[in-house]
C-alpha cells in the first residue's frame, strides 16, 4: 500500500492513475471482509503517518509518543536534506503491517489517514501566493486489489466521509501547510539547521516530549502564555499538537502569534544585533585581509 502527498507524483510505472481529480469524481470501489484479496494491501506497506495519526495510535496503545515512535515507526526524509517524516515500521524481516491480523486491522478505529484514504491518494497542492492548500486526489489501482471490481459507485467525497477522513485531514492541515511552506520557501531561506529539523520532529511527532518542552524553564522564560491557555494545551494532546504547529510557524517562519516576554524578547533582540554586528566585522576583516594579500602579490 503506497500513499502520496506531493505535487510531483511518480506517475511513471506507478499504480497511481495519472489523473488528478476532485472530490466530486465518482469511483467504483468496495473493500469487504471475505474478498479474495483480503489483507493483500496490508501485507506490503509504505505508510506515512501524520502527527494526528500518531496521537490516535499512541493513545489506543497506551504508549507515550516516544515509546510509540521507537516501537512502531521509522523516520524518513520527506525531501532531500530537509524535514523528516515518519512511516509505520513493518514486521521484523518482512513487509506486512504489524497491526494486520487474519481478522483484518487490529487498530481499525484508529487506523492512519493513508489506510482510510486507500485506494484514493491525497495530493496536497499549494495555491500560488496563498498560505492555503487545495485538495486534489488521484486513484491508486494496484493489480492485487480487487475492490475496484466490486459493484459499488460513490464519489471521493462520499468515500472520505465513509472512512472518517475529514477529521484526520482537518487536524493534519497545519502540519501539511508547514511542509508545503518549507518546500516552497526553497533555497532562499537556506538549508534548515540541524536544530530546527530536530525541533520540527519533536513538535510534530513526539508530542509528549513537546509537552515537557512547553513546561520547561527555558520556554517559560521566553513565551508569555496565560495560565488558563497553558493548562488547556497541556491537558489535551490534540490542542498541544495544534499549538505546536503554531509554535513552528513562529520559530521557522516568523509568524508571531505567541506573545514573548518583553525582557526576554529585548535580550534576544540584543543578542541578535550583536551577532549581526559580529558577522559584519568578520566580513570586513576578511575583505581587508584579501586586499592585503592582493597588494602583496602585486608588489612581488
Ligand atoms: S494500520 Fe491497519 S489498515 Fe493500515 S496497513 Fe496496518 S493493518 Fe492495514
Ligand atoms: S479490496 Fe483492496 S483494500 Fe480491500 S483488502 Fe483487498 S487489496 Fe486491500
Amino acid at each position: 500500500m503506497d500513499t502520496y502527498m506531493a505535487s510531483d507524483l511518480p506517475f511513471h510505472e506507478s499504480p497511481v492513475v495519472p489523473e488528478m481529480c476532485e472530490g466530486s469524481k465518482t469511483i467504483r470501489f468496495r473493500c469487504r471482509k471475505g474478498i479474495a484479496c483480503w489483507n493483500a494491501c496490508c501485507s506490503n506497506i509504505d505508510i506515512s503517518l501524520t502527527p494526528y495519526d500518531i496521537l490516535r495510535l499512541k493513545q489506543l496503545l497506551n504508549l507515550t509518543s516516544g515509546e510509540f515512535l521507537r516501537q512502531y515507526t521509522v523516520p524518513y526524509e520527506l525531501e532531500q536534506g530537509g524535514i523528516a517524516g515518519v512511516k509505520l515500521r513493518p514486521v521484523e524481516n518482512g513487509t506486512a503491517c504489524r497491526f494486520m491480523t487474519a481478522e483484518g486491522c487490529s487498530v481499525y478505529d484508529e487506523r492512519p489517514t493513508s489506510c482510510r484514504y486507500y485506494p484514493v491518494a491525497l495530493l496536497s497542492m499549494r495555491r500560488q501566493d496563498e498560505y492555503t492548500d487545495i485538495r486534489s486526489y488521484a486513484l491508486v489501482k494496484e493489480d492485487h486489489c480487487l475492490g475496484h471490481n466490486e459493484p459499488r459507485e460513490l464519489t471521493i467525497d462520499e468515500y472520505r466521509h465513509e472512512q472518517g477522513v475529514e477529521e484526520y485531514d482537518e487536524l493534519a492541515r497545519g502540519w501539511r501547510q508547514l511542509i508545503l511552506k518549507k518546500k516552497s520557501s526553497g533555497p532562499s531561506v537556506g538549508k534548515p539547521s540541524k536544530s530546527s529539523l530536530q525541533l520540527f520532529f519533536m513538535v510534530c511527532y513526539d508530542v509528549d516530549r513537546f509537552r515537557s518542552f512547553v513546561v520547561s524553564e527555558g520556554f517559560n522564560e521566553l513565551y508569555d502564555l496565560d495560565t488558563e491557555e497553558t493548562i488547556e494545551i497541556l491537558g489535551d494532546d490534540t490542542k498541544l499538537m495544534l499549538f505546536g504547529f503554531r509554535f513552528l510557524r513562529q520559530v521557522l517562519f516568523g509568524e508571531n502569534t505567541i506573545p514573548l516576554k518583553q525582557d526576554a524578547a529585548t535580550k534576544r533582540m540584543v543578542r541578535y544585533q550583536e551577532k549581526v554586528q559580529r558577522m559584519e566585522q568578520e566580513a570586513v576583516q576578511r575583505r581587508m585581509a584579501e586586499q592585503d594579500e592582493m597588494y602583496e602579490n602585486q608588489e612581488d
